[in-house]
């Protein structure tokens, strides 16, 4: 999709130099307004806004990707656990939030 910032960064029109291509499916990159350090997007490459509109398949890899991402986030983080969330409204392109938090944190995220 033209207008789709995140279609841009996928397609590399604009310069993410962090946007990571999971495989061949499914993409990666910090958010540009981090809640917490280490907060990640997970997008599928294929523009859809919805995540009950995605076909089983990337759907399927979406998640697989999210869960690999956020055990080497908790890792890498040392965070107590990973929060994900999913709107779509922000931006028209289904993405994951993946954002570390701590059980004392209290911070109200999303
Ligand atoms: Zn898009």
């Amino acid at each position: 999709m033209e207008s789709c910032i995140f279609c841009k960064i996928i397609a590399g029109d604009i310069s993410s130099e962090k946007a990571h291509h999971e495989n061949d499916t499914i993409v990666s990159f910090p958010d540009y307004h981090p809640v917490r350090p280490g907060h990640t997007l997970v997008v599928p490459a294929k523009h859809h806004q919805w995540f009950w509109e995605l076909p089983d398949d990337i759907a399927d890899d979406l998640f697989k990707v999210a869960r690999k991402l956020a055990r080497e986030l908790k890792e890498k983080t040392v965070a107590d656990y990973i929060q994900l969330s999913i709107v779509g409204k922000d931006v028209p392109h289904v993405h994951i939030h993946l954002i570390p938090r701590k059980f004392d944190d209290t911070q109200s995220l999303m």
